[in-house]
């Protein structure tokens, strides 16, 4: 089911240019309403249920209504995500609350390599290969010769 935000927890990410549920969204979907500083799921048919505006959110203002083989009517399961870890609040049916915390990150915030500390390939868009290839292969790229 489509994420949706709840209106009381919403703060427009104090007006921002960008709030940080459209900043997030693969598909483009968040929009802020700038009259009342909250923002919406614009195509809720286009969500993929990624959960990333969930994740992000600094107010927990977003949620996604689980299917109910994973998340049963009367059930929820809400993300809050730290610089370093992420806990998941698990509440089950018969009111049981269990919480599971997860690391998030191998590098400190703001230091991972892009390129993995391969180096990049030649940059040449005309190329065949990806970004740190060949090293991050390991091998040598075969080539189909025209
Ligand atoms: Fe509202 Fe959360 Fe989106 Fe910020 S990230 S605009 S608080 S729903
Ligand atoms: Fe976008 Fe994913 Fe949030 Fe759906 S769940 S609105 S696809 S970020």
């Amino acid at each position: 089911m489509p994420s949706f935000v709840i209106n009381q927890k919403c703060d427009g990410c104090k007006g921002q240019d960008k709030t940080a549920c459209m900043y997030i969204c693969p598909n483009d979907l968040m929009v802020l309403d700038k009259e009342r500083m909250k923002a919406y799921n614009r195509a809720p048919d286009m969500c993929w249920e990624c959960y990333s505006c969930v994740k992000i959110c600094p107010q927990q203002a977003v949620d996604v209504r689980g299917y109910a083989d994973f998340v049963p009517l009367g059930a929820s399961c809400v993300p809050m995500r730290g610089s370093d870890s992420i806990m998941w609040t698990i509440k089950f049916r018969n009111g049981t609350v269990k919480r599971f915390k997860f690391p998030i990150r191998t590098t400190p915030e703001g230091q991972a390599a892009p390129n993995g500390a391969f180096g990049a390939g030649d940059g040449s868009l005309k190329d065949q290969t990806l970004f740190t290839e060949p090293a991050s292969l390991g091998c040598a790229v075969p080539m189909v010769k025209k």
